[in-house]
């Protein structure tokens, strides 16, 4: 087995005041457990996991992360709330800075200042073998190197998080996950304007309001 470690549920104090940060963080430690299922099979076939902690060319050279209102959520509340002194000060500039088709804005010095609260699909892009050069896209350039987690945790990770988005019924989260319906509601991350919530940080200066904007 490779280093990569087995997931654990992240608990913060403020779930109790915000409902809709457990979801959220269940749906995370599903997705996590998929990942660590798909390395592990990978593993088994003799495949070698290559993604480490300080390797982060993915976030510099993938352009077009998808976001969901509720993992956008998660993120203003982590930057507004948990962040705090230089590495806040740092992240704040960067998305005040940030114009859209850039880089992510939450790579500090290679690494991701939102580790916790990353998006589905950073937690799920993991590569094997050979780590990325610089510029490269894995999923376009060795697709077979890119891990596939067994899909039925994306669509439990789904399924706990639906009901934030006023789908509560049984049969209705069915259909929105079959269909990918749910799809519509995703955003991507780098094209963004992420003013707001820098201002929020007090980094920067909030447009045409109070700089207290949700996402
Ligand atoms: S996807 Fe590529 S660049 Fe990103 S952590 Fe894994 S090996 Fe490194
Ligand atoms: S959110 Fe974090 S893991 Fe995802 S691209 Fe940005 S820095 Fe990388």
């Amino acid at each position: 087995m490779s280093g990569y470690a087995p997931p654990a549920r992240l608990h913060f104090p403020d779930e109790g005041r915000l409902p809709w940060l457990a979801p959220l963080l269940d749906a995370y430690e599903i997705i996590d457990r998929g990942v660590h299922e798909g390395v592990g099979r990978a593993e088994g076939q003799g495949r070698t996991l290559a993604c480490a902690k300080g390797c982060s060319a993915c976030c510099r050279s993938h352009l077009t992360i998808p976001v969901y209102p509720l993992e956008l959520m998660g993120l203003y509340w982590y930057c507004s709330e948990r962040l705090t002194g230089d590495l806040r000060g740092r992240v704040a500039g960067q998305l005040g800075a940030h114009e859209e088709g850039q880089p992510c804005p939450f790579l500090v010095d290679g690494a991701c200042a939102v580790h916790p609260m990353r998006p589905m699909a950073c937690r799920q892009f993991n590569v094997f073998d050979r780590v990325c050069a610089e510029g490269e896209d894995a999923f376009h350039t060795r697709r077979g190197d890119v891990m596939t987690p067994p899909p039925r945790f994306a669509d439990q990770a789904f399924d706990r998080m639906l009901p934030f988005y006023g789908i509560t019924d049984k049969r209705a989260r069915k259909e929105a996950i079959q269909t990918g319906r749910l799809h519509a509601l995703a955003r991507v991350l780098q094209g963004l304007d992420w003013a707001k919530l820098a201002a929020r940080m007090g980094g920067g200066t909030a447009p045409d309001g109070d700089g207290a904007g949700s996402p």
